[in-house]
């Protein structure tokens, strides 16, 4: 075991992978840089294409926003890579990364720099560039054994993983359908390789309260406010935040001048459940409510958004790949724990599949959605044979 460990452990090219993440995060990838997406994209097409089976890329589902002026609008994406390897493989994997960053093209942080000899200092690295490049050696050196021709693979790299998923849920849900196990490339939770346990979820919301306006001095009583409406909204959806669920009303958009009664308003807001049965219970409170308010307030209100990210408990069979992780870093000499997270990532979706998911086995780093985000940059290695452990370990006889 531990012979097979090293033996994949060597088959890591750690000069490589610096290489290439280095050149992956040069590329500025905001979720809404769709230049800075496409060319990212087509340097992972060809990266990945080194894999055996075939490199796509798959266009993103349309997506809708709410305008302040309450209108609808679609809102552009770039394209998803997925590499599908032996389909017909009786026991399959899921890899999934996201190609997007939280910096947009006109953020000043753009650069790297070193910080000491072991840790760079750059947009993407950690979150999750890194990560990616962990795929590609990972597979790489686990397609040196034997065992491989006896499993399959579908790897996606998403674009849009810091604006929720919005284009390619549907997309991870397909592809994590009939999955024996996932992994998901974020960076760890901690700088010393703990990886996220348990998440919570989250939903975004926009109302778009519809009044009817009227002077305000001369007749207000054949007005309907929709800002009063909208606050009551906010006031009231506060109130049904419990223990095992938050509720963040975070903006009111709409108004008119002082002597008018408005007719429009749109209240913007956020919800974390920490269990599916919260975010069930929340919905029919807030339909109650919605119902309420449209009756007492004698305003139309209409409902965008919902529920993206599910809320990921940590199941039996996703406890069973938790603890091979953990025990494959131990005789890799590398120490893995793990602890609960209030963060939400793509792993949220795949868990809601029913798919065992591990989804912080990027690099090691920190200080990401920042400019001090920083990568350990001998992690990459590290990680990568971490992963081509635990596939192979999964590949020959290892159950969940
Ligand atoms: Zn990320």
């Amino acid at each position: 075991m531990k012979q097979l460990a090293e033996t994949l452990a060597e088959r890591i090219d750690q000069p490589a992978m610096l290489a290439q993440v280095q050149a992956w995060a040069a590329v500025n990838t905001g979720t809404a840089n769709l230049d800075g997406l496409a060319t990212q994209a087509a340097m992972l097409a060809d990266a990945f294409s080194a894999l055996p089976g075939a490199v796509e890329l798959v266009e993103p589902a349309p997506v809708t926003a709410i305008a302040a002026d309450g209108r609808e609008f679609e809102k552009a994406h770039g394209q998803h890579m997925v590499l599908r390897v032996r389909p017909d493989a009786p026991r399959r994997f899921l890899f999934t990364g996201h190609m997007d960053t939280v910096f947009p093209a006109d953020h000043p942080f753009q650069g790297q720099t070193w910080i000491d000899s072991e840790t760079l200092n750059g947009p993407g690295l950690a979150d999750m560039k890194g990560g990616l490049s962990v795929i590609l050696h990972a597979l790489t050196a686990f397609e040196t054994l034997p065992e491989a021709a006896q499993v399959g693979y579908d790897v996606l790299v998403n674009s849009d993983e810091e604006t929720g998923s919005l284009s390619s849920s549907a997309l991870i849900e397909t592809l994590a359908q009939g999955k024996y196990a996932a992994l998901t490339y974020e960076p760890s939770a901690l700088p010393d390789g703990t990886l996220a346990h348990a998440r919570g979820g989250s939903g975004n919301y926009s109302l778009t309260v519809t009044g009817k306006s009227a002077h305000a001095g001369r007749n207000p009583l054949d007005g309907r406010n929709a800002i009063v409406a909208a606050a009551t909204l906010a006031v009231r959806l506060k109130e049904l935040q419990r223990s095992d669920i938050s509720v963040n009303p975070a903006k009111i958009e709409g108004g008119a001048a002082n002597n008018v009664v408005p007719d429009h308003a749109i209240l913007r807001f956020n919800i974390r459940p920490k269990a599916p049965d919260a975010a069930e219970r929340f919905v029919a409170e807030m339909n109650a409510l919605l119902g309420e308010v449209r009756q007492s307030q004698e305003v139309d209100i209409s409902v965008h958004g919902g529920i993206t990210r599910p809320p990921k408990p940590v199941g039996a069979r996703a406890q069973k790949l938790f603890d091979l992780v953990r025990d494959c870093g131990a005789v890799l000499g590398q120490h893995i724990d793990w602890q609960a997270s209030g963060g939400v990532c793509d792993g949220n979706n795949i868990a809601a599949t029913g798919v065992p998911v591990v989804d912080t086995m990027g690099v090691r780093g920190g200080k990401i959605h920042s400019p001090d985000e920083f990568m350990i940059v001998p992690s990459l290695s590290e990680r990568a044979a971490l992963s081509a452990f635990v596939l192979s370990r999964l590949s020959s006889g290892d159950t969940l």
